[in-house]
C-alpha cells in the first residue's frame, strides 16, 4: 500500500460490538469486582521512539506541540521548548524533517487506528521555526581540559562534535572536502537538503567552539599516530565514499561507468551541468533515485568534446562550461533495482517523486553484462529478470534483454576510503566497532561510527554520534568498565528530570524508609520500565481515539514535462496551527496524556487530580490506596496504557 494514501477510515479496535470477554483472565483477576492489586503508572517507550535509530523524545515534542507540556520558562515560546526536546536527540530536525524516510512513522501505534502521525513534517516545522528564529546551542559552562578529534564532518561526525562539545571538552572536526556536511552536502542534491539549512544547523555547533579544519584528510595529510599523540579520544566518523562497481563483464575501466556517489559528488560541487542522453542507473536505494533525477534536471546537451563527457568531469574534478547549459535537453533516464519497485529501499515519496518526473524504474532485474561499442565505450546494459533469494539474485532464463546507453552509473553501495588508514580497515572497507562504539583492539582511546561501521540513514549516523559520544565522555572521566547500553537504547523521558526542571524536586532521601506513600522523597505510584520496554497498540484503549485526518504537508509536484533544469525544493513546511492539531493526533503511548477518564470512571473516587502547583507531565493523577478496590477500570479507560494493575502483586 501507498503509505501516503493510507486510511481515510478507522482501522482497529480493541473490542469489536458485542465483545466483552476477557481474553486473558489471568490479567484481570476479579473477585466480585475487587482484587488485591491497585494501579501504579508505568511508564514505557512508544514504537515511534523506538524506531527512531537517533532515539527521539517523538511524544515529549508532540506533547509540547498540542500544548499539553507547557515551556517551564515564562514567555518562551512553544517551538524553541520542542526545539530543545529535538537537539537533546538529534541536533539536525530541519534536516531530519526532509529526507529522513522516518521508520518511526511505520512504527506508530497510530496506525492501527487511522494513518501514522506526521512526526517527520512536525520536525521540519519546527527545525525551520529554530532556523528562522536564529536558535542557537549554549557553550559548555565548563570545560573540562580534555581535546577530542572527530575525524570526517558528516552528520554522525558533527552530532559527535555537538554532544562532546555539551559536555565541555574541545572538539576539532578534521574533514577532507573544502566543507562540512558529509552526504548531507555532497551526496543528497540541494533541492532535498538545501544548503542554507545544512549552514544554519551545522554554524550552530560550530558556534559552540567546535573547531573545524576543512580540507585535511587524515592518513594523507595527518597521520594516524599525529591525532593520537595529539588528541585525547578520537571518533572515527568518515562515511562510506568509496562506490562500489558493478559485478559484472565490460564494467572494469569503461570509461563512461561510474558510480553514484562520484556523480553526486560532481554534481553537488557544481562541477558537472549536464550528462548525456540515456543514461542507466543501477540501485534501488537514496543514492539510485538521486542520480536518476538529477540526470533527469541535468539534461543534455550535444557535445564529442571529450573533456565535456561526463565521465571526464565526474572523474577528472573539471568543470563544465555553464555557457552550455542554455541547449540543454531532456534525458531518457532508467532507473533499475533487483527487488520490485514496491520493495526497493529508497523512500517511498522519493520514488513517487522519480516516476512523476519521468524516471523510468525497472524493478525485479539485474544487469549481466556491459556491452560495449568498437571505441571501447559502454552502449549499452545487458539485464534479465530476477527473483531474489535473500540478498541474492536468481536470474530468470530466457528474459535477457538490453537497455541502450551512454552512461551508466552503479548505486549498488559503499565501502569506506581507508586510504592511509590501513591499521583500521576490517579488510572489508569498514570499522569495527563494538555496541559502545569503541573500535576493535582499541578500546581506549578510539571510537567509530556512521556509515563506515555500517551504512544506513542520517538519523542512524546521528544515533551513533550521539552513543559514541557518551562512551567518550565516560572514557575521558576513566571510567574503563562503560556501563551496558539499554535493551531500549533511546532518549528516554526521565520523571526525575521533568520535576527538577520545574522546580518540584523530591526531597533528600535521608533513609531507610519503608512502606510509605507520604514521604516526599519518593515519586510515588510511579514506575519507569521505559529502557526495557516499548509500549505495543493492545495495550491502549483505541476506542478512545476518533478518525483523524493527518494534516499533510503541501507538496510541489514537479511532473516530467517540467523537470529540465528545476531544483526547486518539493515539500514545504506545516504551518503551526497544522503542527500543534498534528500533536493532537499523538495518542501518547506509555505515557498519560490528562485525559481525565481515570477520575472520571474511578467508581470509588479513588483517583485524584495531582494538586496544580505539583504537577508535571507524567505526575498529573495518583491513586489513593485506602480507597481503591482494585477493580481495574481505571486501567481499561486509560487510553494511553499508563495504568498497570500491578501494585499489590
Ligand atoms: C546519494 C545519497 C543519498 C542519501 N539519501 C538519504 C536520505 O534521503 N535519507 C537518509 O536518511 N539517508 C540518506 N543517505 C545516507 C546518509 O547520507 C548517510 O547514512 C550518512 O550521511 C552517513 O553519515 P556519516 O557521517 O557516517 O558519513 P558521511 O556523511 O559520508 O560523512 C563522512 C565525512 O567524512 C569525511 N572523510 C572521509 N574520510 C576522511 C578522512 N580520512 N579525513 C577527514 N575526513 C574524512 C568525508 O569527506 C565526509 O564528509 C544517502 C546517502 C547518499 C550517498
Ligand atoms: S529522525 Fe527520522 S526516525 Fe527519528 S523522529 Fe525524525 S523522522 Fe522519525
Ligand atoms: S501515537 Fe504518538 S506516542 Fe504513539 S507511536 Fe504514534 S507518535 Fe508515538
Amino acid at each position: 500500500m501507498n503509505r501516503e494514501n493510507a486510511s481515510t477510515a478507522l482501522n482497529y479496535r480493541r473490542y469489536k460490538d458485542g465483545d466483552i470477554e476477557w481474553k486473558r483472565y489471568e490479567d484481570k483477576i476479579f473477585q466480585a469486582g475487587w482484587s488485591h492489586k491497585c494501579p501504579t503508572y508505568v511508564h514505557k517507550t512508544p514504537p515511534c521512539q523506538g524506531s527512531c535509530p537517533s532515539g527521539h523524545d517523538i511524544r515529549g515534542w508532540l506533547a509540547i506541540a498540542r500544548g499539553m507540556d507547557k515551556p517551564p520558562v515564562d514567555g518562551m515560546p512553544w517551538q524553541e521548548y520542542a526545539f530543545r526536546r529535538m537537539v537533546e536527540a538529534n541536533p539536525f530536525p530541519a534536516a531530519m524533517g526532509r529526507v529522513c524516510p522516518a521508520p518511526c512513522e511505520d512504527g506508530c501505534n497510530r496506525n492501527e487506528v487511522d494513518d501514522f502521525v506526521g512526526i517527520n513534517s512536525v520536525e521540519q516545522y519546527v527545525g525551520d521555526w529554530a532556523i528562522e528564529n536564529n536558535m542557537s546551542f549554549p557553550r559548555p559552562s565548563k570545560e573540562t581540559g580534555h581535546k577530542v578529534a572527530v575525524i570526517g564532518g558528516g552528520p554522525a561526525g558533527l552530532a559527535a562534535a555537538f554532544f562532546l562539545r555539551r559536555d565541555g571538552h574541545a572538539v576539532t572536526v578534521f574533514e577532507s572536502l573544502p566543507e562540512l556536511g558529509g552526504m548531507m552536502r555532497y551526496g543528497i542534491p540541494g533541492y532535498r537538503t538545501p544548503r542554507a539549512m545544512l549552514d544554519a544547523e551545522i554554524g550552530r555547533i560550530l558556534d559552540m567552539g567546535v573547531e573545524a579544519r576543512c580540507g585535511v584528510r587524515i592518513g594523507v595529510d595527518i597521520s594516524i599516530d599525529q591525532i593520537d599523540k595529539d588528541f585525547d579520544a578520537v571518533f572515527w566518523a568518515i562515511g562510506a565514499q568509496k562506490g562500489r562497481g558493478l559485478p559484472v563483464d565490460g564494467w572494469d575501466g569503461t570509461p563512461n561507468c561510474l558510480t553514484g556517489v562520484d556523480f553526486l559528488r560532481a554534481f553537488n560541487e557544481g562541477r558537472l551541468k549536464y550528462v548525456t542522453q540515456r543514461i542507466v542507473v543501477v540501485g534501488g536505494g537514496d543514492t539510485s533515485i538521486d542520480v536518476a533525477s538529477v540526470a533527469r534536471r541535468l539534461g543534455h546537451i550535444s557535445t564529442t568534446r571529450e573533456k565535456d563527457r561526463p565521465e571526464s568531469v565526474v572523474l577528472g574534478h573539471t568543470a563544465h562550461d555553464v555557457a552550455g547549459t542554455a541547449a540543454r535537453q531532456g534525458v531518457k533516464s532508467v532507473l533499475t533495482s533487483l527487488f520490485p519497485i514496491e520493495q526497493m529501499t529508497a523512500a517511498e515519496h522519493e520514488r513517487q517523486d522519480a516516476l512523476r518526473e519521468g524516471v523510468e524504474i525497472k524493478g525485479g532485474v539485474m544487469p549481466l553484462e556491459v556491452l560495449k561499442d568498437a571505441n571501447g565505450r559502454a552502449r549499452a546494459l545487458r539485464m534479465c529478470a530476477c527473483t531474489m533469494d535473500g540478498m541474492r539474485p536468481i536470474p530468470t532464463e530466457g528474459t535477457e534483454f538490453e537497455i541502450e546507453c551512454d552512461l551508466v552509473v552503479s548505486a549498488i553501495g559503499q565501502t569506506g576510503d581507508m586510504t592511509g588508514l590501513d591499521s583500521l580497515d576490517n579488510g572489508r572497507g569498514f570499522i569495527e566497532a563494538d555496541r559502545l562504539f569503541r573500535v576493535k583492539g582499541r578500546e581506549a582511546k578510539h571510537f567509530a561510527g556512521g556509515d563506515i561501521i555500517r551504512p544506513h540513514l542520517l538519523t542512524t549516523a546521528i544515533g551513533h554520534g550521539s552513543i559514541a559520544a557518551e562512551s567518550i565522555s565516560k572514557a575521558l572521566q576513566g571510567i574503563d568498565d562503560l556501563p551496558k547500553r539499554p535493551r531500549v537504547d533511546v532518549h528516554h523521558f526521565n520523571l526525575l528530570d521533568e520535576l527538577r526542571g520545574r522546580g518540584l524536586d523530591p526531597e533528600k532521601f535521608e533513609g531507610p524508609a519503608r512502606g510509605t506513600s507520604e514521604a516526599d522523597f519518593a515519586v510515588h505510584n510511579y514506575e519507569d520500565r521505559s529502557f526495557a520496554e516499548i509500549i505495543p497498540h493492545g495495550d491502549l484503549f483505541l476506542g478512545h481515539f476518533p478518525y483523524k485526518e493527518r494534516n499533510r504537508r503541501p507538496e510541489i509536484h514537479i511532473e516530467g514535462d517540467q523537470v529540465l533544469g528545476n531544483f526547486q525544493e518539493r515539500i514545504k513546511s506545516l504551518t503551526e496551527e497544522a503542527a500543534q492539531d498534528e500533536g493532537k493526533r499523538c495518542m501518547s503511548c506509555g505515557m498519560c496524556f490528562e485525559c481525565d477518564n481515570c477520575v472520571i470512571f474511578c467508581p470509588q473516587d479513588a483517583v485524584k487530580r495531582t494538586k496544580k502547583s505539583e504537577r508535571a507531565v507524567g505526575r498529573y493523577v495518583y491513586t489513593d490506596y485506602i480507597r481503591c478496590i482494585g477493580c481495574h477500570i481505571c486501567a481499561d479507560v486509560c487510553p494511553t496504557g499508563y495504568i498497570d494493575m500491578g501494585l499489590g502483586e
